[in-house]
């Protein structure tokens, strides 16, 4: 049986169970397109249970595209904290910017006119596009192409680019005429439920084990085929809570690069000893009160690591340069600060 068959036999199979099994989610009660973008855009990279308190703490703040382009950026970036990856957040926004200037406030009704929006992929623009407006689109996600590799007994590189075209333009072809959101929907369903990661899928209960190729070949645990990652590189960080009484010392990244827009502490590349961190004070002509190790700490990002350690120093006087000083409670409910720093910013709560 060719792909195509295969893939168009097991369409009325998955759309029929996942209607059935559909997992109550906050983003299928009243499914508007705005709702459905901001859970595509949340759920990139991060768990369904991380992202649920997320995405009701943005909407009950920002209902709506206007509520979301009339925003500050830092009150967008604060809503975000915790999610990471914030250039998603500051891309939702200019999104919905355009979409008030050319679109009156809605988001535009094509596949083709939401891949022009800014953070909007093939998959996301699919997504939309099918589950709020009924368009034919595929909608194809790492769970979607595990499901269709297993199905196909596909051993190609679902990292690459081709892969991924390819398993879209076979959905083009073979997706229903109606409700294709609930075939895209269902497929996604299947690769987070049943048809698991990692080696793990619980085929006994899928709906599409009779025409599943790599279930009759007993081989599931070979599919997907993904190249192995380059390893991250390890950046060691020195980070210093800068304290003058109760204000601390923060400052906002660049517009570009990692973490963008958000605030940071003090910081300097390198594992510094205690004498250090006082030679550096003196360079500073920084008179400190005292100085205090913190514990070591630990970021993973994508492509880097952040390995740290930590002082909060009590100083007299400001530092020199572009931080600026703030009570410690407003860090924590204005300014976004990223999660990588959150284990020292907790000092703070204390
Ligand atoms: Fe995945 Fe098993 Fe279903 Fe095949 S039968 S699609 S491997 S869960």
């Amino acid at each position: 049986m060719d792909k195509k068959t295969r893939v168009e036999r097991i369409t009325p199979l998955l759309t029929g169970w996942y209607r059935e099994n559909a997992r109550a989610l906050p983003w299928r009660e009243n499914p508007s397109p705005y709702r459905i973008w901001i859970s595509e855009i949340m759920l990139q990279q991060t768990r369904i249970e991380a992202v649920k308190p997320y995405f009701d703490r943005f909407l009950t703040a920002l209902p709506d595209v206007r509520a979301l382009a009339e925003a500050s950026e830092e009150t967008v970036l604060k809503l975000w904290e915790g999610l990471g990856y914030y250039s998603r957040a500051r891309n939702l926004q200019k999104a919905a910017r355009l979409c008030m200037e050319q679109y009156g406030g809605e988001l535009p009704r094509s596949y083709r006119e939401l891949l022009e929006l800014p953070g909007i992929g093939n998959y996301t623009a699919g997504a939309i596009a099918s589950i709020a407006w009924g368009e034919r689109v595929p909608a194809v996600d790492g769970n979607v192409l595990r499901v269709l590799a297993r199905l196909c007994a596909n051993g190609e590189d679902i990292t690459k680019q081709p892969v991924k075209r390819a398993a879209e333009q076979l959905l083009l072809e073979t997706l229903p005429e109606e409700k294709p959101g609930d075939f895209n929907e269902g497929i996604m369903e299947l690769g987070e439920t049943v048809c698991l990661p990692n080696g793990a899928p619980l085929c006994m209960l899928c709906p599409l084990r009779e025409y599943c190729l790599a279930f009759e070949q007993g081989n599931t645990e070979e599919y997907p085929v993904k190249a192995a990652k380059k390893p991250r590189r390890i950046e060691e960080r020195t980070v210093f809570l800068i304290e003058i009484g109760r204000r601390v010392a923060i400052r906002k990244r660049p517009d570009t690069g990692l973490l963008a827009g958000l605030y940071e502490l003090p910081a300097m590349e390198g594992h510094l000893s205690a004498e250090e961190v006082d030679h550096w004070l003196q360079s500073q002509q920084a008179s400190a009160l005292s100085v205090e190790p913190l514990k070591k700490a630990k970021h993973i990002f994508s492509h880097v690591e952040w390995h740290m350690v930590g002082y909060r120093v009590r100083l007299e006087k400001e530092l020199a340069g572009d931080w600026i000083y703030v009570p410690r409670e407003e860090v924590r409910e204005v300014y976004p600060l990223p999660t990588a720093l959150k284990a020292y910013a907790e000092y703070w709560n204390s």
